[in-house]
């Protein structure tokens, strides 16, 4: 196998066709795709509508440089910018999440003059040279130095974080962990993270703080409530900008709002976007405010692809389908029931340690019945691949990699969940002894 070819599986599946929410292998076997390529497929696989855009626009005209213009690309930016709130409306087009998190290091740098960021632990935020200083998931890491001025915080984790902490969105478990007010275990996080910039940040000046509004590969984590706001607060202080990383959280996903960071009740001053704004077609997006993008006005943006006209039909048919089939209320509702389930299924499998997410971004973490203690490799791979042979395709991350993460094409429907819930009951049943 060459090494540029990461197997999931033991025994791969050989994907053949998409549909919705169905993939098909090789030989025809149906699958539930609870994965959507890492939340990349937001509306369905070849959905009809995206589909038949980009059709249209691959026999009119398939490129030009951004150094041109064309309308297609007129119309996707102005529909994705009307998607954000106040003064967030300045449109960045790129071709994958790590372009867009690179920009949005410059934006930073540029505007702020202040030369480092600040990430959380366990975060994914790309994969180039130097994202591999933001980026804190240690698997993602070869054994070279990460460059400088990237420094990661205490990541808040509820679960296992030092000081736990009750998460911001369980809106859909009613009278489950909610606090009125912010979480008491958020200032401690915050006094962590104040502690690095008071000790470790070069005279205490950052360009920015980036944050997931869930964390996705570091295994579906959640703020405590209030974290993020008084994050924000803190990094404000030191001169730096928030970014936003919405790659997996954004475009409806999480189901109470458009946008992650909207159920903090924050505003970022940038916010980065991938996968699913394409429905999978390779196109990213930085989006921020008319004053941060002036700090780089006086050198010109160039990006080969980014803009290019069959990614902004796709950008805008994709826009257009979350809204004409009300795919972020779907989120919500399949989203709570499917939690709901999930804490059922828990109940019967004390291998279940935490059930947890919002909208369609949910995470289950096996653990050792009765422990914290991360669920052996060789269990969970087990687990996994038996789930796969049932035909359900689910995703799995965190720190050990023994968290599921649920992150399906937005158009899933309660019999995809009732059908993913007995899947799962069969495939836990072997490690389930109290
Ligand atoms: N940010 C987040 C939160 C991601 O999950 C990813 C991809 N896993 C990226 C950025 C990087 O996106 P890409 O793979 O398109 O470069």
């Amino acid at each position: 196998m060459p090494p540029a070819i990461t197997n999931v599986y033991k025994r791969p599946v050989l994907l053949h066709q998409g549909h919705m929410q169905w993939l098909f292998d090789n030989e025809g076997k149906r699958y539930l795709d609870l994965f959507g390529g890492i939340v990349t497929v937001s509306v369905g696989h070849c959905h009809p509508k995206v589909n038949a855009a980009l059709k249209e626009q691959v026999d009119t005209m398939w490129h030009t440089t951004n150094l041109y213009r064309h309308p297609k690309l007129y119309e996707y930016i102005e529909l994705l910018a009307s998607k954000f709130p106040g003064d967030l409306n300045v449109v960045y087009l790129t071709n994958s999440g790590s372009e867009a998190n690179e920009l949005a290091v410059l934006l930073a740098k540029a505007y702020t003059g202040n030369l480092d960021m600040i990430s959380l632990q366990t975060s994914y935020h790309g994969y180039t040279s130097s994202l591999m200083g933001l980026t804190a998931t240690q698997s993602y890491r070869m054994a070279i130095p990460v460059p400088t001025g990237y420094h990661h915080a205490v990541h808040p984790d509820p679960f296992r974080g030092i000081f736990g902490g009750c998460r911001d969105s369980l809106s859909q478990v009613p009278g489950e962990n909610v606090v009125s007010g912010d979480c008491p275990s958020a200032e401690k996080y915050v006094h962590q993270l104040n502690e690095l910039l008071g000790n470790s940040v070069p005279a205490g000046r950052v360009g920015a703080f980036f944050a997931e509004s869930i964390q996705g590969a570091g295994g579906v984590i959640q703020f405590p409530k209030g974290y993020l706001r008084q994050a924000q607060e803190a990094i404000k202080k030191c001169g730096g900008l928030y970014v936003a990383d919405e790659v997996q959280t954004g475009f409806g996903r999480t189901g109470d709002h458009y946008w992650g960071f909207q159920t903090h009740g924050v505003k970022p001053d940038i916010v980065t976007m991938a996968k699913g704004i394409g429905n999978g077609f390779p196109l990213a997006a930085v989006v921020t405010t008319k004053e941060i993008a002036a700090a780089h006005s006086k050198a010109a943006y160039f990006n080969t692809f980014g803009g290019n006209p069959m990614a902004s039909v796709v950008g805008k048919a994709v826009l257009e389908v979350i809204e004409e089939e009300g795919l972020q209320q779907n989120s919500k509702v399949v989203g709570d029931y499917f939690i709901q389930q999930l804490m059922q299924l828990q109940k019967q499998h004390p291998v279940i340690g935490d059930v947890r997410g919002q909208g369609l971004m949910l995470g289950v973490e096996l653990v050792e019945p009765g422990t914290k203690k991360p669920l052996n490799l060789p269990q969970v791979v087990d687990i996994h691949e038996n789930i796969k042979d049932q035909g359900v395709l689910i995703a799995r991350g965190g720190r050990w990699n023994n968290v599921f993460r649920i992150k399906p094409p937005m158009c899933i429907n309660k019999q995809d969940v009732d059908f993913s819930i007995a899947v799962m009951d069969e495939a836990l049943k072997k490690y389930s002894k109290k």
